[in-house]
């Protein structure tokens, strides 16, 4: 059989590696000591961040030495104990059918953004269905792949975790989008971070309801599964590891994932971490809720 492209086997090792590192977040928080760090205001890191980082980006690292990686936490992925390497790697997607672009995409042509612990304030706080694990694919700049994996989403068999992923141009996988009703606007928005300015931007989307909850990635699966119209975070502080993945599962089907200007963020591996303009994303309509936006909270930005 012929060797999958190399894009496809490192979504493959991901998928599966987003489990375990779920796994591993969810023993960590089991036994109590989340040894919390402080990284900046708001900003924490717990046992559970390191461990899933070094899980994933250890492993990663090791099977594809020529692919940017670059993770949340600073930690050197050299440095992880033998027990958490893993080579696993997920059947279902080697599976898939690749076209032409995928295939001609080379190793050290990957950047991956590695967010192991999205929602860690809520985490801390007991919030675990906030949680999630993101793992974003860009090539020239732009996000090709996405894993969001809910280490505590409950499937029906009580068994936990589950992950959704897509290849841009290929499908998504592990939930099903369906079309939100055209006249109703629903706005998903953060849960620890709210500020005049977050309040008022979210206000002038006229929402008819709004939803405060943690984490890039959770919004995000709201949003992929039709629970919100509009993800709206018009400040600076979300990173590329928290955005990357998520622009490329809704724009996998048809949504867009853009600052508050309506442009897209760039993901080369040279890109500046912070994404300065905050964060909008829609699964349709994008043009309209980006015309939305007051000009008192554009002038917010420094772009200005
Ligand atoms: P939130 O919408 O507040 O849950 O934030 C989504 C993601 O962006 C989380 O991973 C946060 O850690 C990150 N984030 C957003 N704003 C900030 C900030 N001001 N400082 C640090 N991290 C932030
Ligand atoms: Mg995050
Ligand atoms: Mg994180």
């Amino acid at each position: 059989m012929a060797v999958a492209p190399i894009l496809l086997r490192m979504v493959a090792s991901s998928v599966s590696l987003a489990a375990s590192a779920g796994q591993h977040i969810r023993r960590i928080m089991k036994t109590g000591h989340l040894e919390v760090i402080d990284k900046g205001i708001n900003d924490p890191q717990t046992e559970a961040d390191r461990v899933a980082q070094q899980h994933i980006i250890g492993s990663l690292i090791r099977q594809y030495p020529k692919a940017t990686i670059i993770g949340e936490e600073d930690l050197d992925p050299n440095d992880i104990s033998p027990e958490l390497f893993s080579s696993d790697s997920s059947e279902d997607v080697l599976k898939l059918k690749c076209h032409e672009k995928i295939h001609s995409i080379k190793e050290e042509d990957v950047v991956v953004w590695v967010d192991p612990l999205d929602g860690t304030r809520e985490f801390a706080q007991g919030f675990t269905d906030h949680v999630t694990v993101l793992i974003g694919f860009a090539f020239e700049g732009k996000p090709i792949a996405g894993i969001i994996h809910q280490p505590y989403y409950k499937n029906s068999e009580s068994r936990l975790g589950r992950t959704l992923y897509g290849i841009v141009g290929i499908g998504t996988y592990g939930f099903t989008y369906t079309t939100p009703p055209n006249d109703r606007c629903i706005v998903i928005s953060t849960k620890s971070r709210i500020s005049q300015v977050i309040t008022d931007s979210i206000n002038a989307m006229k929402p008819d309801k709004v939803l405060h909850v943690g984490g890039a990635g959770y919004k995000t699966v709201l949003l992929l599964e039709g629970a919100a119209d509009v993800y709206l975070y018009a400040s600076k502080g979300t990173k590329k590891w928290d955005t990357c993945a998520c622009e490329a599962l809704v724009e996998t089907i048809g949504g867009k994932l853009t600052d508050v200007f309506g442009n897209h963020m760039q993901y080369h591996k040279t890109v500046e971490h912070i994404n300065e303009f905050g964060v909008l994303a829609t699964m349709q309509n994008h043009d309209r809720y980006v015309s939305r936006i007051p000009i008192s909270v554009r002038n917010t930005f420094s772009k200005i």
